[in-house]
């Protein structure tokens, strides 16, 4: 079975998709990483993340920086959100991603665009998503539990910068395939979150065996 988990940042589809990947017995792609990893790339080559060259050029990045905690960070998550405008990046980006899709047994991937390029034959497509001011709050606090001194209006500047970024790009822009459950996180705690993903799941493979 394979499982695509969109949606913003924040939206809490990271944690859902873990869980979802616990529950299912599924190998876990966090698609967001392998941009990140070009962010963080193009940062130590000094590039510009706006020049497709620069960014194409970082798309080398050994999968040892996979692993760098420091790829969490906010400023790399701007640079990633940059870089992944470049369909060069994304062109770059895609067969590892496809190939991690379809391997023999499925998978579980979560990203911007899983549902409606890399496995548009998803078994189950999630979209994840939550208000604006649901999801700053959430970085904020998580960000302040980690002691970074962070404002809130500055996260939540961030943050609608992304959407606009990631929803405006012309190649593989973020939006729900059209048929993606949609999961509004904006009112549930974690627990209620993931518990409703996998009724989503559940009910979605009851509906196909029928
Ligand atoms: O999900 P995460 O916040 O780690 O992703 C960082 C950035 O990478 C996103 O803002 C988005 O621009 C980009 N991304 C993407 N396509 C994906 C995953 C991430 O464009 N499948």
């Amino acid at each position: 079975m394979i499982v695509a988990v969109d949606g913003p940042t924040a939206s809490g589809k990271g944690t859902i998709a873990k869980a979802l990947a616990e529950h299912y017995g599924l190998p876990f792609l966090d698609t967001g990483l392998l941009y990140r990893a070009v962010g963080f790339q193009l940062r130590q080559n000094g590039g510009n993340p706006d020049a497709p060259d620069d960014a194409l050029e970082a798309c080398e990045f050994s999968d040892e920086i996979l692993e760098n905690p420091a790829l969490r960070d906010e400023a790399i998550g701007g640079l990633a959100s940059r870089v992944s405008v470049h369909p060069e990046v994304r062109a770059a980006l895609n067969k590892r991603q496809v190939d991690f899709a379809h391997q023999p047994g499925g998978a579980l991937l979560d990203g911007r665009d899983i549902g409606t390029v890399i496995a548009p034959d998803a078994d189950v497509k999630l979209f994840i998503t939550a208000s604006a001011d649901v999801r700053a709050e959430r970085r904020f606090r998580e960000m302040k539990s980690r002691q970074v001194d962070v404002e809130f209006e500055a996260i939540l500047a961030d943050i609608q910068a992304r959407d606009a970024r990631d929803s405006g790009r012309s190649t593989a822009p973020l939006k729900p395939a059209v048929d993606a459950i949609e999961i509004d996180t904006s009112n549930m705690s974690v627990q209620t979150a993931i518990k409703s993903a996998i009724h989503a799941v559940d009910s979605k493979i009851a509906a196909r065996r029928v």
